[in-house]
């Protein structure tokens, strides 16, 4: 028992594998009969873990990742967004000439349907401006959408 002093000041030594052959063996003798030291070098290897996993992945990393990450979920929704809407103009314009140069459906028929689709694409159009400025007011509330 007069060892455990000294057993504790190698304990670091020897979890860094730093003791000499016999300096280690001294070690693990003593700790196979202390329980105090036997804890103490748990205990030791439990903090280092700790502290190993605290600092293994570089801070910077992390940020970086998911920056990278929210970066590519906001581009690819953007994408998504000016592509649909995009589809969503050359479809409807399509359709509008399409309907407009048919002369089988009377004049008052195709001011209706064109009011109709004009209003669809003011609403459209309204939606994203109100998207576009949610996002700028608060660019956290739409990472889970
Ligand atoms: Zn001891």
């Amino acid at each position: 028992m007069n060892d455990c002093s000294h057993i504790e000041e190698s304990l670091s030594a020897y979890l860094d594998g730093e003791l000499t052959q016999q300096d280690r063996q001294r070690v693990e003798l003593h700790a196979d009969q202390c329980d105090r030291c036997t804890q103490a070098l748990a205990e030791l290897t439990r903090i280092r873990e700790g502290i190993s996993q605290l600092r293994q992945p570089e801070p910077n990393e992390i940020q970086w990742s998911r920056m990278m990450r929210l970066t590519a979920t906001k581009t690819s929704r953007g994408v998504g967004w000016i592509a649909g809407i995009a589809g969503g103009v050359v479809l409807a314009g399509y359709a509008v000439y399409e309907f407009a140069t048919d002369e089988t459906t009377d004049a008052f028929f195709k001011v209706a349907t064109a009011a109709l689709a004009g209003g669809v694409l003011l609403l459209l159009f309204s939606v994203l401006m109100e998207r576009l400025h949610a996002r700028k007011s608060d660019r956290y509330k739409d990472v889970e959408l």
